[in-house]
């Protein structure tokens, strides 16, 4: 059985320490082992991410560059393979994968543009031949720690632009499924990547306490639960690191009674069954707008859902594949019955789902579900499955007080054909990524991704222009170099 190790120095390492099963989701079989890196493994990387750093630190910015616009053709060439290894690792179907690792490839592209991003900020004359610049150095030896839904974009949110700006680099990717990371990883060093600039570490807590506790990790970057991200703040924070954490969701889309109800159950259907809902902007919570909306809605929804196709990820026929682990599966069935104990109304029916072939995959279906109330847990916390939940409220104020209360605040939407009502929705909603009639309102690379309240512990948002600043330190510099026409004595006091 294959062994997923580390990428330390430029070297994969497979020896013998802890290890864990990898499954393949469609089949419920093991397919794989990941180590699972002790203290010292991770040691070893940071130790070999601090030695690379003075070297790369000093290669010029448009040299670092060039080895991403390398990194961007191995991506594409090796497309179909990386997709393979997500697929069958995490479940997604081959064309989703795709459209995940292009959203990544885009991150690389930004990156390729680090010249320009790291430019400063440059003022003559701001004061008697005295000159003052800005310029944004890197910090050294950055940590990354990403979930297991998007084993390759997210990691690609990260390293490039950190590794762009002049930093050296520790990922700890997700232990579920840590192939696609690995490979990827490893294109980046045959792109022409010195050895000790990237490393990888799989593992678990024990590699990622090891990270926020050595003195040498500059930043943290982590994308995954909200418990977790929590956690990873305090304790990066309290060591004096930088840290940015992700955390979880729970997206509504609010339903105007003029919505075009068409469109907007198209667009929700993808929104909350693709990737089967494990996705951190997943559309998980419809709010109708009066109950005409509402049964309209749930009548459209259900005559769509009967033509949703879930199964194995290398049949491109499918829309959505499995969820990540059999733990996994029983814990969103567990929130569909939850749901049906409390009071709601089970409309479309996903617990057990006919896969001819595949009767061990961790398969959920599309399930729809009507009359949800804001006191139910199935509400109140992220399934992270193929789930979509209906809320009816009486007025868009209503839907927007029931968005604002709810802990997460990463995405949400509003279908609509009224301008102002739209208007005063995106101004005013306590919600950090909003669409308008746009159901994944994913920010391009070159904006940022962060969502507000639980959704996000830290400042600074992932990717784009906020990555330039969360992965550089601001230097400011102020130069005279005297001569005969501004020699002074001694000054006592500011000028003035
Ligand atoms: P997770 O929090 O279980 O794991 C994320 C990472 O943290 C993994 O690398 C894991 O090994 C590590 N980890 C887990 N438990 C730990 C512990 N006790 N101590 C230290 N490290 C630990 O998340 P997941 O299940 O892999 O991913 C799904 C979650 O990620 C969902 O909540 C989803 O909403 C969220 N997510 C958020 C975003 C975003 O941008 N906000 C993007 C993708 C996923």
């Amino acid at each position: 059985m294959k062994t997923i190790g580390h990428l330390i120095s430029g070297k994969v390492t497979t020896e013998g320490q802890r290890s864990q099963d990898v499954y393949n989701p469609s089949t419920g079989e093991v397919l794989k082992q990941v180590l699972l890196a002790s203290r010292t493994t991770v040691e070893e990387a940071i130790a070999s991410a601090q030695a690379a750093y003075p070297a790369w630190r000093d290669t010029p910015p448009a040299k670092r560059a060039r080895v991403m616009y390398r990194f961007r053709e191995l991506l594409e060439q090796n497309a179909a393979e990386i997709c393979r290894l997500i697929g069958e690792e995490h479940g997604k179907i081959v064309h989703d994968a795709m459209g995940e690792l292009q959203r990544g490839i885009e991150n690389v592209e930004y990156a390729c543009g680090a010249p320009e991003l790291l430019k400063g900020e440059h003022s003559k004359n701001v004061g008697p031949a005295i000159d003052s610049w800005s310029e944004f150095q890197p910090l050294g030896v950055v940590a990354g720690i990403t979930p297991f839904n998007f084993p390759a974009m997210v990691p690609l949110w990260m390293y490039p632009m950190a590794i762009a700006c002049g930093n050296t680099f520790v990922l700890k990717p997700s232990e579920r499924d840590p192939g696609s990371t690995l490979f990827i990883a490893e294109l980046l060093l045959e792109a022409g990547l010195p050895a000790g600039v990237l490393n990888v570490v799989n593992g678990d807590k024990e590699a990622v306490d090891t990270l926020l506790d050595d003195p040498r990790v500059q930043a943290v970057s982590f994308v995954g639960s909200t418990p977790i991200a929590e956690y990873i703040y305090n304790r990066a924070s309290a060591n004096g690191k930088r840290c940015q954490a992700l955390g979880g969701a729970k997206n509504h889309a609010i339903i105007m009674p003029d919505a075009d109800m068409d469109n907007a159950v198209s667009a929700l259907t993808g929104a909350a069954f693709g990737s089967s809902g494990e996705r951190c902007m997943a559309l998980s919570v419809a709010v109708a707008v009066g109950d005409e909306a509402a049964d309209a809605f749930i009548e459209k929804m259900t005559a769509q859902m009967q033509g949703l196709q879930v199964g194995a990820f290398d049949d491109r026929r499918n829309d959505f594949g499995p969820v990540i682990t059999r733990a996994h599966q029983e814990k969103v069935v567990g929130y569909i019955n939850s749901a049906e104990e409390q009071g709601a109304e089970v409309v479309v029916d996903g617990r057990d789902p006919k896969v001819p072939g595949y009767e061990n995959g961790f398969f959920v279906g599309g399930t729809l579900i009507d009359r949800v109330t804001p006191e139910m847990v199935c509400y109140q916390e992220e399934i992270f499955g193929p789930v979509l939940l209906v809320v009816r409220v009486n007025s868009m104020q209503e839907a927007m007080d029931l968005i604002d209360a709810h802990e997460y605040g990463n995405g949400t939407c509003i279908f609509t054909r009224d301008g102002e009502a739209a208007r005063y929705f995106s101004d005013n909603i306590l919600v950090g990524m909003v669409g308008i009639n746009v159901p994944l309102p994913v920010p391009v690379s070159y904006h940022s991704f962060g969502g507000w309240k639980r959704s996000l512990f830290g400042d600074l948002h992932a990717y784009g222009p906020d990555a330039v600043r969360f992965y550089t330190k601001r230097k400011t510099i102020t130069q005279r170099w005297p001569s005969a026409g501004v020699r002074e004595g001694a000054q006592f006091a500011f000028p003035s």
